[in-house]
């Protein structure tokens, strides 16, 4: 069968750690709540773009653990094909353990674990080569030239969101990415980290420069605004009871490749865009909060 998308990047499990306080040297402090979920950015677009009618693929590396082995079963029932994901004896499932205070406040722990391992195989490559379009999410910069060889040349519609960790590396390390971009998406301080542009137009000038046509700027409860060669469109949020952020980005980035795949209008697709990232806002959790389509039209028709 032919896949819609295919995402590269991490999957992890999220461990969310309710505190009274945080714990200082030498400290023991009580957890009130210990909550476990899946996530890791590219899981979380690849389940997203699932719920939203999407045949997606995962390219990713976990431990032979049960992490592993329970987020594998995750992603099957999400409808999610599993055969890019590697499995690694000697390593553990990536992990990220969120400590929140009972103000809100956040501390995170991760450990990238067998995230690291990631190659591009021939199992991979078969998937890069059967998609529509294929999602880096915070690529590893040694799987940056496997994946465009594994394009050949095709061509796909690629997608890329840097993240922090990658935009910090700079825009050198991720040229021959760019160049074979179409839709790079970033919130504000990743653009300026990934320059070194402190004004917005000016980052999203030399990354359009550089390869993607479509350059999306996500700037969270104020929506997002996307740049191309003809259009400038800035377009608001909508007004959600916002209780937990993690994986709104994600959500978001799969939303948008949908819209595009689905050949929407630019701003049909930033409207559908902002709408899903506003319903994963709406729950404790990176995938639990992923909206289905009929959830999404909801909003979007103001029910
Ligand atoms: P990232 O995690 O990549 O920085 P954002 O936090 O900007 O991404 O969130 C992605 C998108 O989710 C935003 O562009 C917006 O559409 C939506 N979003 C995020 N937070 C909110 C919020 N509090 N209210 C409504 N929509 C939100």
């Amino acid at each position: 069968m032919r896949l819609d998308l295919v995402t590269i990047g991490d999957l992890n499990i999220d461990t969310l750690l309710q505190l009274p306080h945080f714990p200082g040297e030498d400290d023991e402090v009580p957890i009130v709540k210990k909550e476990q979920f899946a996530g890791g950015d590219a899981a979380n677009i690849a389940v997203a773009a699932s719920r939203l009618g999407l045949h997606t693929a995962l390219i990713a590396s976990i431990g032979k653990d049960t992490d592993g082995r329970s987020l594998l079963k995750g992603l099957v029932r999400e409808r999610v094909n599993t055969n890019g994901v590697q499995i690694h004896a000697g390593e553990s499932t990536g992990t990220v353990i969120s400590m929140v205070r009972k103000d809100g406040q956040r501390s995170m722990l991760s450990y990238r674990g067998a995230n690291q391992l990631l190659s591009i195989g021939m199992e991979q490559a078969a998937l890069i080569q059967r998609s529509r379009a294929i999602h880096l999410s915070d690529p590893l910069p040694r799987i940056i030239h496997p994946f465009i060889e594994a394009v050949g040349p095709g061509d796909p519609l690629i997608s890329f969101d840097p993240g922090s960790i990658t935009a910090a590396r700079g825009l050198k390390a991720v040229l021959p990415l760019l160049r074979k971009t179409k839709i790079f998406l970033a919130n504000k301080a990743e653009y300026t980290l990934l320059t070194g542009k402190r004004k917005l137009t000016d980052a999203v000038d030399e990354i359009r420069s550089i390869g993607p046509q479509i350059a999306v700027v996500k700037l969270g409860r104020k929506g997002c605004a996307v740049f191309t060669e003809r259009e400038y469109l800035s377009v608001p949020a909508y007004k959600v009871k916002a209780i937990d952020s993690t994986g709104a980005g994600d959500a978001f980035d799969a939303a948008f490749l949908t819209g595009v795949l689905e050949e929407m209008p630019l701003s049909e697709t930033a409207q559908f865009a902002n709408a899903v990232g506003a319903l994963a806002t709406t729950r404790i959790g990176a995938q639990i909060g992923l909206p289905t389509r009929v959830q999404v039209q909801e909003l979007l028709s103001g029910k």
